[in-house]
């Protein structure tokens, strides 16, 4: 599978990339299937550099805080309002609980039908897979102080674990377990942010993802406050290999 970064940018967009926005794709039936996990502020503009969004066959969003959801709002003008007519089919859209509430009144007086008619919203269930194209999704809860999800996406044997937005928790054991690539949230720093159950450290996750038997950590959700280095260095202090950054635009291959 190959993952695209397109926004990576931590809880708002940064001067150099869109708030969080991962596009995974795979090979499916003489096509590329894709999908996004996550799509925040600034993404749907990045995301045409890659990709058609009417190409896109699925969304998947961790949780309803607005860096990684309310670029729905003009992913649904996309397929209402097109000139060139609709794409066939309603979109595939998986979220916690109350996601199409959500969306709907992120979009100023929108009709009855809110974005049913474009969208096809799926209730995210922790633990239960998610068979979509070549890809299987199981959603895991994680600690954040809203219904939060990591994703575990598998593909041919492979597996990229993503951790959403979240605290350390031990659901990040079977999230990241023999994970090839861990995307984990860094958006704290050691010996400044001491809130609990909301992010991690950069060192937080590189335990997670040590202590889960993973081979590749990629930090993001870095937010632009921060100095990424700084992240670096409190993974780097327990991973015991090359600790990356993500950055927009970034493929990466497993
Ligand atoms: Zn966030
Ligand atoms: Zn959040």
């Amino acid at each position: 599978m190959r993952l695209t970064v397109i926004g990576c940018s931590g809880s708002f967009p940064g001067p150099d990339s869109p708030a969080s926005c991962y596009l995974i794709q795979a090979p499916y039936e003489g096509r590329t299937f894709s999908i996004v996990l996550d799509l925040g502020p600034g993404a749907l503009g990045a995301l045409q550099r890659v990709i058609d969004p009417r190409e896109l066959d699925a969304v998947m969003l961790t949780h309803l805080h607005p860096d990684h959801c309310l670029d729905c709002t003009g992913l649904f003008v996309t397929r209402r309002y097109d000139p060139r007519g609709l794409p066939s089919g309603r979109l595939p859209v998986y979220g916690p609980a109350g996601t199409a509430d959500r969306l709907a009144a992120a979009y100023e007086g929108i009709d009855e039908h809110g974005m049913t008619r474009e969208f096809d919203f799926r209730r995210l269930m922790d633990g239960v897979p998610i068979h979509i194209g070549p890809f299987t999704v199981t959603p895991r809860l994680v600690n954040h102080p809203v219904e939060a999800y990591g994703f575990r996406v598998e593909h041919e044997g492979k597996v990229l674990a993503y951790s959403g937005d979240t605290d350390a928790c031990d659901a990040l054991r079977s999230l990241c377990a023999d994970a090839d690539l861990v995307l984990a949230d860094s958006a704290f720093v050691e010996g400044r942010d001491t809130a609990r159950g909301i992010h991690m450290t950069g060192r937080q996750c590189a335990q997670a993802a040590l202590d889960a038997g993973a081979r590749r950590l990629l930090l993001t959700h870095i937010p632009a406050w921060n100095d990424p280095e700084v992240c670096r260095a409190d993974a780097a202090a327990v991973w015991p290999g090359e600790v990356e950054l993500a950055q927009p635009l970034a493929v990466l291959d497993l």
